[in-house]
């Protein structure tokens, strides 16, 4: 096996592939590895050329590929996976192989190439969408030489920073600015853009200040707020969660939408109806009262510490004559800003392994054993923690009426904490896993929580995890026909 270090780059990987090519060698003979920053500051002599690749005796390799084929590489080597650069030396070996159908959709490694392309070429358009760029605010620590006017602090989902920096130097003619992200950061000096590999904490350089303008347009967004008109799910397919904490606006989001729904958008309706013209009728004074939410009890809890920190708390959602129920870990960073469960990267995987497992989301219960998000500040992300056994206690109360109400006939618990919480006592999932067991007259099955799966870094392993957590709810799926069939 031979190992070829690069800069993490589509140039890098470019010229040590076509080395590679030219020396014939297999992609299964190939092990590729970045540079890691680290790395290079400690021993700089190691790493002065671009691509540590063992020198061939032969020129580079010329390889002529179509334009729509090149511009997929590009897009795919932004696309975050560790394994990208092997995926893509493959891609070109099979190609210069003769093999034309690795550039279709229809092919194994096209579909994925098209896929990973896709996903960049959106995280572009989302970075040009939703970048804000806001006054810096006097003080801050970015050195003297390089104090912008502007800063925008933005986390892509791919390594589009770069091609985006490019857009918008186009655009903000002499302007000075520095957009961070939590591994890098690009700054404009009016003439000339630099690239620089960051560690978190510089999302600090992206302290701001509101100026009139922005001022301004808050007034404007919360003033064409309508409560009435909210529909939550177009709302958050136009513009996602995940977008929100990167925009002036964000933080009045989730207020405007939990005003809305405890009564703002009842009153007014009644408002606009009120203004209709038509004739009176008598009604009773005490039927007249807008009809007020009830404030919810589960967002008042105080039986742990954790909602000091949180938006909100996250309730279950699913019908109450589910058969199955899912049980995961906590909300994470979106589902806390949302309010609702697995919305955010391990839900979409959870989807996932639902439709593998032949089973509908509206069928299903799904709930969390810790209500409210436990997370640190690592840079600008909220990141998740591990929730204590005693909040995993405390919160129980709050599973078992779900529990109780919903009497599902079949668990699933994602992850250990979700196992730990319906056992009462502090479990590995490792000894548990694949052995349905009963609990208080349900069949209970445990798997992994899919941001296990999240957290692999190769595909392989990935795709086993994901697996394991489709055929634990098709398990889930037969032990509960089998009990209506009872
Ligand atoms: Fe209450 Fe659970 Fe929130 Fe703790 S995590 S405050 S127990 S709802």
């Amino acid at each position: 096996m031979q190992i070829i270090s690069i800069d993490d780059d589509y140039q890098a990987w470019r010229e040590a592939a076509l080395q590679a090519l030219a020396s014939r060698m297999a992609p299964e003979d190939i092990d590729w590895r970045v540079i890691a920053d680290d790395d290079r500051a400690a021993t700089p002599a190691l790493f002065d050329d671009r691509a540590r690749v063992p020198r061939a005796a032969v020129a580079p390799a010329k390889v002529r590929i179509s334009r729509e084929l090149g511009e997929l590489l590009k897009d795919a080597a932004c696309y975050r996976d560790t394994a990208r650069w092997a995926f893509l030396y493959r891609v070109l070996w099979r190609w210069h192989d003769g093999d034309r159908s690795v550039a279709s959709a229809a092919d194994c490694d096209g579909a994925r190439l098209y896929k990973m392309a896709k996903a960049v070429r959106r995280a572009k358009h989302d970075m040009i969408a939703y970048v804000r760029f806001r006054l810096r605010e006097p003080g801050n620590d970015v050195p003297a030489p390089d104090q912008p006017e502007y800063v925008a602090w933005y986390e892509p989902e791919h390594d589009v920073l770069a091609w985006s920096a490019e857009h918008f130097a186009r655009r903000m003619g002499r302007s000075t600015w520095l957009i961070s992200t939590p591994d890098a950061a690009a700054w404009w000096d009016g003439k000339n853009l630099r690239l620089e590999h960051r560690p978190a904490s510089s999302s600090d350089h992206c302290r701001h200040t509101a100026d009139e303008a922005e001022a301004l347009w808050l007034a404007y967004y919360r003033s064409t707020f309508n409560p009435a008109r909210l529909n939550e799910t177009a709302f958050e397919q136009h513009m996602s969660v995940r977008f929100w904490k990167g925009l002036p606006e964000g933080h009045l989001i989730p207020s405007m939408i939990s005003e809305a729904k405890s009564g703002a958008q009842r009153i007014a309706q009644a408002r606009g109806v009120g203004m209709l013209g038509g004739k009176s009728v008598p009604v009773d004074a005490h039927d007249a009262q807008p009809a007020r939410a009830q404030p919810s009890t589960l967002d008042a809890c105080r039986r742990c510490e954790l909602w000091r920190h949180a938006t909100q708390a996250v309730d279950g959602i699913g019908p109450d004559d589910a058969r199955i129920m899912l049980i995961g870990e906590q909300p994470g960073d979106q589902e806390d800003l949302a309010g609702k469960p697995f919305i955010g990267p391990a839900g979409r995987l959870l989807d996932v392994a639902i439709e593998r497992a032949e089973l509908r989301r509206e069928h299903l219960y799904l709930t969390n054993a810790v209500k409210h998000f436990k997370w640190m500040l690592r840079g600008k992300r909220r990141l998740h923690k591990t929730a204590a056994q005693q909040e995993i206690e405390a919160c129980g109360y709050w599973l078992q009426r779900e529990l109780e109400r919903v009497t599902p006939a079949v668990v699933v618990t994602l992850g250990a904490t979700a196992l730990t919480a319906l056992l009462r006592e502090k479990v590995s999932l490792r000894d548990w896993l694949d052995r349905p067991i009963e609990v208080d007259g349900m069949r209970v099955i445990a798997t992994y929580h899919p941001s296990f799966a999240l957290r692999q870094e190769h595909d392989e392993a990935r795709e086993r995890v994901l697996d394991a957590i489709a055929s634990a709810l098709a398990r889930a799926r037969d032990l509960a026909d089998a009990e209506r069939e009872r």
